[in-house]
Formats: C-alpha cells, sequence, structure tokens
C-alpha cells in the first residue's frame, strides 16, 4: 500500500488514473480503523480498480476538544490493517493542508443537520460535510463508501452529492458488529471490558424492538418505552436519544405507519462514551 502525506502528491498519483478511466473508489476514515472500517475497504476492493482511504481526524465535526484530544491515533496498526485488506492508497494529511485555504464553510444541510445527532453535537455535520467535500474534490472518486451505523451521516453524504452535483455514486454498507452485537466502533475501546460485553444490550434492545414491529406491536409509544427500560438497565447509562424515524426525513412517528419502512435510532452515553447504533424495524 502506498501512503500519500499530502495532496498535491495525491493530485499527482492521481491524474494518470483517471486518466485511464480506472473507477476510483474512496472510504474517508478518521482512523483507529476495525473491521467496520475494513467492510467498507473490501466492498470498495470488489467495485473498483483503485481503492483510496483517507485517515484524518477532522477538526471541524468535532463540537466537543477533549473528545478530539482523546481520539485514539494508533496509526501503524492501521497501516498493517489496510495493507493486509489489499488497499492501495492511504491519504494521511495534514489539517494545515486541508485547511490551507481557511476553514469558512457556510453550506447548510437545513432540518437534516439539526435532528438528532446534530442537536447533541452542534456543528458536527457542518464540519462532516466541509472536510468530505473537501475529500471527494480531492480524490474525485467514482464511488465512495460510508457505514449505515452513522445512518444520519449518511443521508448527510447524500445531500453533499446531491446539492453540489457531484458525480459520486454513495454505497451505504451495513452496520459490522462485536460477537455480542455491539456495533463497531473506535470508542468501544474507551469502554472497560466488562462495560464493552454489557453493551450488547443496544443491539438486542434494536433486535426486540423489531421482533413487536415484526409481531403486530403498532403502539410507538410501548415499543420505544420498552426500549428505554431494557437500555436503562445498563448499569451507568445515560440516554441521549432513543426514536422511531421515518429513515429520509429522519421526523418522529408519532404513530406506527401501516406500511414502508421505519428506522430506530439510539444514542446513549455508557461508562462516559457516547455510542449510537439504529436499526431497520421494517424495511
Ligand atoms: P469513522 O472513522 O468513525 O469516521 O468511520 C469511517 C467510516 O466507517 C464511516 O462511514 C462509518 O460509518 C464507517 N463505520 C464505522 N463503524 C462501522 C461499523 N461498525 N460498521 C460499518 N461501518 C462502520
Amino acid at each position: 500500500m502506498n501512503l500519500v502525506k499530502t495532496s498535491k502528491e495525491l493530485g499527482e498519483i492521481l491524474a494518470p488514473i483517471r486518466s485511464a478511466s480506472s473507477l476510483i473508489g474512496f472510504v474517508p476514515t478518521m482512523g483507529a480503523l476495525h473491521n467496520g472500517h475494513i467492510s467498507l475497504i473490501k466492498k470498495a476492493l470488489s467495485e473498483n480498480e483503485v481503492v483510496i482511504c483517507s485517515i484524518f481526524v477532522n477538526p471541524t465535526q468535532f463540537n466537543d476538544p477533549s473528545d478530539l484530544e482523546k481520539y485514539p491515533k494508533p496509526i501503524e496498526k492501521d497501516i498493517e490493517l489496510l495493507t493486509k485488506a489489499g488497499c492501495h492508497y492511504l491519504f494521511l494529511p495534514e489539517a494545515s493542508d486541508i485547511y490551507a485555504d481557511g476553514a469558512e464553510w457556510s453550506h447548510s444541510f437545513g432540518k437534516l443537520e439539526q435532528l438528532w445527532e446534530g442537536a447533541m453535537r452542534p456543528g458536527h455535520f457542518k464540519g462532516v460535510g466541509q472536510v468530505v467535500y473537501k475529500l471527494f474534490n480531492l480524490v474525485l472518486p467514482n464511488h465512495a463508501y460510508f457505514g449505515q451505523k452513522d445512518y444520519q451521516q449518511t443521508l448527510i453524504i447524500q445531500k453533499l452529492i446531491d446539492d453540489f452535483k457531484l458525480p459520486i455514486q454513495l454505497h451505504v454498507c451495513p452496520v459490522v458488529r462485536e460477537e455480542n452485537g455491539l456495533a463497531m466502533s473506535s470508542r468501544n475501546m474507551r469502554l472497560p471490558a466488562q462495560v464493552r460485553l454489557s453493551a450488547g444490550r443496544i443491539f438486542q434492545t434494536l433486535q426486540f424492538s423489531k421482533e413487536l414491529v415484526n409481531t403486530g406491536e403498532k403502539d410507538i409509544q410501548k415499543i420505544i418505552a420498552v426500549a428505554r427500560l431494557k437500555l436503562e438497565e445498563l448499569s451507568g447509562s445515560q440516554i441521549e436519544y432513543i426514536a422511531i424515524v421515518e429513515p429520509i426525513s429522519l421526523e418522529a412517528f408519532e404513530q406506527l405507519p401501516e406500511n414502508g419502512p421505519i428506522l430506530m435510532i439510539i444514542a446513549i452515553k455508557v461508562a462516559g462514551t457516547r455510542l449510537i447504533d439504529n436499526m431497520f424495524l421494517r424495511s
């Protein structure tokens, strides 16, 4: 795997690849890679001639400076995992390179950037939109791969592509989970071992809610109340939100619609670490 440290170098490497009309797949990450990230790389490798992963811990998407500071950076291990997966290029830029032209960004994603994650982390999606727009412009990929784990983020990226008419196809890949069902996340390594095990309850709660819907439960308030109770049994936890939403607008349903897709979303702090997860209760 080739390491590319500057946007200038990336441009030079990509020019001949683009001229040859080779398909470029792109997987943007913030590093501390796990099998969730690697699943995106593998999907990209199966659909493109050239795959580029970026690792950039983007300062403009962190509303909490201590979260940014604490963000793990095991770069040697990341390189090893990417090399093993067969990734072709790793783009590892400095913030001074990405933000050489300043950090101004005024594009609005409307309501989508204010709901749920947007409400809990003000400014987060502006930062995500800004950095992904810059990375898309540098890489100019044919295909970009993101995880359903960050469901709201995938809607933001699709809107970014639509708003700026970018010729990029977005692929949303399934959530990869630990053995107990906990969605893999770079943040999981902050959890004490016992807590990490019991946090499998988040997945169990999503599954149980899905079963309730499958077996004909129609009362949304009841489904949410049962889920809330299950999550509250996780010791040291604090629920930030739990909702059943329309998967495109992310507006919370008041009543279960007769048909069509419905999504449950959860954000919870466990032992001081913020975890998010989601599942289609009906697709
Ligand atoms: P991050 O490094 O956290 O910014 O994540 C980079 C990409 O990996 C994003 O598109 C995430 O949604 C995706 N991702 C993170 N965790 C998982 C997971 N457990 N399963 C699938 N994709 C994931």
